[in-house]
């Protein structure tokens, strides 16, 4: 392949990328509702005007346009078209690969355009809805048993399940403690089927920036959450009275409980099987403090909360939003996957 060619697939490659990448932005919206991906023609979201082919060109078109439906100047969300950026970018750098670091291998780059746009929706539909589809997880999984087949030259296939066996542990702590979701551990399940050793290197760049984007989060989240934490506690304290004054369900002396629930696509529930029965006089009324949380927390999105009692007062309520990980573990699933053992050279050469 001469330099030319290469050039010349290589843009191929982005344009064929922005094609899928605007085919993905119609799975990620429609899938999670269960609408149909063909059957209805694009159109506006705004005033619903049939969208013509030149209207569709992925990513020019949104850049021509500055971002605003042609018909009824009403802005259109620049992610849209960033979907079609990435996948684009992905689909060069795995042509890129495949000319200068994979030998020529055209599975590797079958896997890539499959396994891309796996990532790509699992990532924003995490970001939306804060879950990882159970069909993304199974894809990836479905790759890495191809993989056994495949690639059984490039890694041997104990590898592949000492490697499945250790991130499976990893994460089943992980998800106990918190802060890790069932879904993260079916995709980093997947990975490691199809990455082998290589996983560690997806894991370590995953938790990295995940670890960074929390802590600004964490800042920035600041005022928000202790405004939420104002008003569950409020609302608990007036719930909490009342049980007293009624002489039902409360905390008896000398003892603490934990009240914890979480705010779900912006409902509040709690979660009432973590009620240490035994330290309550009675049962609460639960139902009565669902609903006055339901009632009075409308704005909040996403996150989980405890309320911590001690004998006859509410001792203090701690609320944090919920973050996303599964658009750090599928960048470094992609990067591992482009080029891991680069990574894990990179981190042994350390030492
Ligand atoms: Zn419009």
């Amino acid at each position: 392949m001469s330099n030319v060619e290469t050039i010349i697939y290589a843009v191929l490659a982005f344009i064929f990328g922005s094609v899928i990448g605007s085919f993905l932005n119609v799975v990620i919206l429609r899938t999670p509702r269960k609408e149909s991906i063909i059957t209805e023609p694009s159109h506006c979201f705004s005033c619903g005007h049939r969208l013509a082919w030149y209207d569709m060109f992925p990513i020019f078109s949104w850049i021509f346009l500055r971002g605003k439906c042609r018909y009824c100047k009403s802005k259109i969300s620049p992610r849209y078209m960033i979907i079609e950026a990435i996948t684009a970018c992905l689909y060069c750098l795995a042509f890129i690969c495949f000319r200068f670091l994979w030998n020529g291998d055209v599975w590797k780059l079958v896997f890539s355009a499959i396994l891309f746009p796996v990532l790509i929706v699992l990532s924003a539909i995490d970001i939306d809805h804060f879950e990882i589809p159970y069909w993304c997880s199974i894809s990836v999984a479905v790759l890495g048993a191809a993989s056994f087949l495949i690639f059984s030259d490039e890694t041997v296939w104990y590898e592949r399940l000492i490697a499945f066996g250790i991130v499976i542990v990893l994460f089943a702590i992980m998800v106990l403690i918190g802060g890790m979701g069932g879904g993260d551990l079916q995709l980093m399940g997947g990975a490691a089927l199809l990455l082998g050793y290589k996983v560690f290197a997806a894991l370590f760049i995953g938790i990295i920036l995940g670890a960074v984007y929390g802590v600004i989060k964490k800042f920035r989240d600041r005022k928000s959450e202790r405004i939420v934490s104002h008003t569950i506690e409020g609302i608990a304290e007036k719930w909490y009275q009342n049980q007293l004054d009624r002489d039902i369900g409360y905390v008896t002396d000398g003892n603490a409980d934990i009240i914890v629930g979480s705010i779900s696509e912006g409902n509040p529930d709690i979660e009432w099987e973590f009620l240490e029965e035994k330290f309550w006089k009675g049962l609460p009324e639960k139902a009565e403090l669902s609903q006055a949380l339901r009632e009075k927390i409308t704005d909040e999105r996403e996150g989980g909360f405890k309320i911590f009692i001690k004998g006859n007062k509410i001792e203090k309520v701690k609320y944090s939003r919920r973050m996303v990980f599964g658009p750090f573990l599928a960048f470094g699933i992609a990067a591992s996957w482009l080029v891991g053992i680069y990574i894990i050279g990179w981190y042994m050469s350390l030492f």
